[in-house]
C-alpha cells in the first residue's frame, strides 16, 4: 500500500499549500469539504483503506488519522488568522478619523436693524440712557390724546392708522369695523406716556420697536418699520442738552467729522421742535440725488416736551422739562449699508440677509 501512503502525503501537502493561500473564510470553508467531507479526497482515501493487507491497516489508519488531525488544526489556524485579518480591515475601512475637522455649524447673525438697534443702545448707555418697551397694539388714548394730538386734531392725519377690531364688531358690510379705540401704534411716542406713568424723575429711556401705518409699499415705505425715540424728562434741562447730544451721538455713529445742523420742525407733542440733518452720506454735501441735491440727509426729529404732554405724563411743566427726539432705524439702516429698497428689510431673503454678518 505505497499508493496510500504517497496519496495521503499528496492530500496533507495539497491542503497545507492551498490553506497558505486561502483568502477567506469561504476559500478555507470549501477546501475542508473537498477535503474531509463525505465524498472528499480524504475521506474517500480512508474508505480505501478496507482494501489493504490487514496487517498494515493498523498503522495505515494511524498514519491517515494523523493527517487529519494535522489537516483539521491548520484549518482552525488559518480561520483564526482570517478573521483576526477580516477584523482589522473592518477597523481599518471604519475607523472613525478624530482628527477629521466637523461638519460646520450654520450660525445666524442679528438682522441689520437690529444691529443698528444693539448700537444705538449702547452708544446712548453711555449717556445714562435705559430701555423702556411698550405695546405694539396701543389705545388711541396714548397714541394720540395724551400726545396732545386730541381727535379733531389736523395732525392726525399724518398718521394713517391701522385700527384693531373684535371679528365680531364688523357689523355685515360696514365699511370698517367698529371703533374701540385699540390701534396698531403708528409711532414709538405713546411709549414715552407709558414710562412717564411708570418712572419717577429724572427719566432717561430709549423706547424702541416695531410701528404700523396703512401705506402703500413701495422702495421707501412700509406698512410696518422701526422706530427708535429718546425721553428725558428732568429739572433745567434745555434744548442746548438736547443739540449737544445729538451731535456727539451722530459723531459716534457716523464718524467725528460728520456735518450736522438743526432745522425748525414741527409736532404736536414737542414745543419748540426741530429736525436734525446730517451732511450727505453719499456726496459729502455737494448734493446728490439721494439728498435730493441738498447735501443734508434728516435723520431725526425732536424738541422740547409740550407742555400738555409732561401734564398728561403727571409732571408739572414749571417744575419740570423734557426732550425727546425720534429716529427711523429702517431709514438710518439703508443710508448705513447703502440699501436702496426698504422692502428688502423685510423680505427674511437670505441672500440679502446673510450680507450684515457684523451682528453675530
Ligand atoms: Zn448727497
Amino acid at each position: 500500500m505505497t499508493d496510500f501512503r504517497s496519496d495521503l502525503e499528496a492530500i496533507r501537502r495539497s491542503a497545507r499549500e492551498r490553506l497558505d493561500v486561502a483568502a477567506t473564510a469561504a476559500e478555507v470553508e470549501t477546501l475542508r469539504h473537498e477535503l474531509l467531507g463525505r465524498s472528499g479526497s480524504l475521506t474517500t482515501l480512508l474508505r480505501s483503506l478496507g482494501s489493504a493487507a490487514p496487517e498494515e491497516r493498523p498503522a495505515l489508519g494511524k498514519a491517515a488519522n494523523e493527517v487529519r488531525v494535522e489537516i483539521e488544526a491548520a484549518i482552525g489556524e488559518r480561520l483564526a488568522a482570517l478573521s483576526g485579518a477580516d477584523l482589522e480591515a473592518r477597523l481599518a475601512s471604519e475607523a472613525m478619523d478624530m482628527s477629521a475637522p466637523g461638519r460646520p455649524i450654520r450660525v445666524g447673525h442679528l438682522h441689520p436693524i437690529h444691529t443698528l438697534m444693539r448700537d444705538l443702545r449702547e452708544i446712548f448707555h453711555a449717556y445714562g440712557f435705559e430701555v423702556f418697551e411698550g405695546p405694539e397694539v396701543e389705545t388711541e388714548e396714548y397714541n394720540f390724546e395724551l400726545l396732545n394730538i386730541p381727535p379733531d386734531h389736523p395732525a392726525r392725519d399724518l398718521w394713517d392708522t391701522l385700527y384693531v377690531a373684535e371679528p365680531d364688531s364688523v357689523e355685515a358690510g360696514a365699511s370698517r369695523p367698529a371703533d374701540d379705540g385699540t390701534i396698531l401704534r403708528t409711532h414709538t411716542s405713546p411709549t414715552q406716556l407709558r414710562a412717564m406713568h411708570a418712572l419717577d424723575a429724572p427719566i432717561r429711556v430709549l423706547t424702541p420697536g416695531r410701528c404700523f401705518r396703512y401705506e402703500a409699499v413701495d422702495a421707501s415705505h412700509g406698512f410696518e418699520f422701526f422706530q427708535i425715540e429718546g425721553l428725558v424728562v428732568d429739572r433745567d434741562t434745555s434744548l442746548a442738552d438736547l443739540k449737544g447730544m445729538l451731535e456727539e451721538v451722530a459723531r459716534a455713529l457716523y464718524g467725528r467729522d460728520v456735518a450736522t445742523r438743526f432745522r425748525p420742525g414741527y409736532y404736536p407733542f414737542t414745543e419748540p421742535s426741530v429736525a436734525f440733518d446730517i451732511g450727505c452720506l453719499v456726496c459729502g454735501g455737494s448734493g446728490c440725488p439721494a439728498c435730493h441735491r441738498s447735501g443734508w440727509m434728516t435723520i431725526l426729529g425732536a424738541g422740547m416736551v409740550h407742555p400738555n404732554v409732561l401734564r398728561d405724563g403727571g409732571f408739572d411743566p414749571d417744575e419740570y422739562q423734557g426732550y425727546a427726539f425720534g429716529m427711523g432705524m429702517d431709514r438710518m439702516t439703508m443710508l448705513r449699508h447703502g440699501i436702496g429698497d426698504i422692502r428688502l428689510l423685510f423680505t427674511g431673503d437670505l441672500r440679502f440677509v446673510t450680507q450684515f454678518t457684523e451682528g453675530r
